[in-house]
């Protein structure tokens, strides 16, 4: 059937109206955030790590100023005392897994222990700026190196690997602690400063240090760090991580068991922000 002029005019305003209806009614409801928008919420962090002149920086200094403190503890050290011992946590405190995550923009999938697990045995996290340099400058000065994760037993051969191919010492059983069901670090670190003296405590995550942030909620690690404020730079040192840690799971309460929706506006929520007021 031949249409005519009025009926594609009459066809065009009701597509027309149709559009402004969907628009308006996407303005209203805006579709649900999905596992893939949150890790296109990753993408500045990853860049960032992967590229920046500045993540590098940071990586020096931090090794630098643990050299700093391994150092003078060294020189202070007396006949008697405890040998010396660095204790390092290891993801995005020597190793870099910034792939890992990477892997995940664009699609709808994210972090899960199979696929983590598998990462850990591929054994091809690289090695963070200066970090082999750093491990073994204070392994010649005869201080041992407690490398404390929470990789598990399922990862620790591919660890292990891993460490030796990038030069790292003390890649053995001894100095390699994983997690074995119970993710707070301290039982481990009360372990190893039963026979060592522990000069420096290095991590990219408040549960990395001895000042019992595990489970704690935003107001109560932030509270912990402030009371412990004189430590940073003398006992402890801290490495970058803006792609992921407890951090991001203390910004509401139950935050992994929120939907990616739920989750994406946890992230939002405590922003604070500011607008120019219009026309000004
Ligand atoms: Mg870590």
């Amino acid at each position: 059937m031949l249409r005519t002029r009025e009926n594609r005019s009459a066809a065009l305003i009701l597509g027309l109206m149709l559009l402004i209806a969907a628009s308006s009614a996407f303005a209203d409801n805006p579709p649900a955030a999905t596992v893939k928008d949150l890790n296109e919420q990753t993408v500045m962090a990853l860049a960032w790590m992967q590229n920046a002149a500045e993540y590098r920086e940071l990586c020096y200094q931090a090794y630098n100023l643990a050299q700093m403190i391994v150092d003078k503890a060294i020189a202070t050290k007396k006949v008697g005392d405890k040998p010396l011992a660095v204790i390092a946590d290891v993801d995005e405190t020597l190793f870099d897994n910034s792939a890992y995550d990477a892997g995940f923009i664009g699609k709808d999938e994210g972090y899960s222990g199979k696929t983590w697990t598998q990462w850990e045995i591929a054994a091809q996290a690289l090695a963070m700026p200066g970090a082999t340099d750093f491990l073994n400058s204070i392994a010649k000065k005869g201080v041992e190196v407690f490398y404390v994760t929470n990789r598990d037993q399922a990862g620790f051969e591919g660890t292990i690997k891993n460490m030796k191919t990038l030069g790292f010492p003390f890649a053995d059983s001894k100095h390699l602690l994983v997690s074995t069901g119970v993710s707070d670090k301290q039982p481990r670190f009360d372990l190893v400063s039963k026979d060592y003296s522990v000069a420096v405590y290095m991590g990219d995550n408040a549960g990395d240090l001895p000042i019992g942030s595990y489970h704690k909620n935003q107001k109560d690690r932030n509270a912990l760090v402030d009371q412990n404020k004189d430590k940073f730079g003398t006992q402890f040192v801290v490495l970058p991580n803006p792609d992921y840690g407890d951090w991001e799971g203390a910004l509401a309460d139950g935050y992994f068991g929120l939907t990616p929706q739920g989750r994406s506006e946890a992230r939002k929520a405590p922003l604070r922000t500011w607008s120019a007021v219009a026309g000004q």
